[in-house]
């Protein structure tokens, strides 16, 4: 499927935080638990997940973000779990 057999990762690059703050930073979830104070505070795909504890999972809209069809990504809420 991929030629090394595993996805690739997503980069920790500016021109990626930049078209992930158009998705993460007006999502549900981020805005009802306040992700912007905590690290890290975007492109949760490659950076791992928020350290806010005890989240729901509420309205992602991580499938729709252009990283999400380029990487080849699953499921989505990032920010929560991996
Ligand atoms: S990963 Fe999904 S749920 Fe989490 S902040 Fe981004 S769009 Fe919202
Ligand atoms: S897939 Fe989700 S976490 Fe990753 S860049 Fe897009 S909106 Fe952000």
């Amino acid at each position: 499927m991929f030629e090394s057999g595993k996805p690739p990762v997503v980069e920790n690059t500016e021109e990626n935080r930049q078209i992930c703050r158009k998705y993460c930073t007006i999502c549900q979830n981020y805005k009802h638990h306040s992700l912007e104070k905590h690290q890290p505070t975007e492109l949760f795909c490659g950076c791992g997940t928020s350290n806010a504890t005890s989240m729901k999972e509420i309205g992602c809209f991580c499938p729709a973000c252009p990283l999400f069809m380029k990487y080849h990504l699953r499921g989505g809420y990032y920010c929560v779990r991996r």
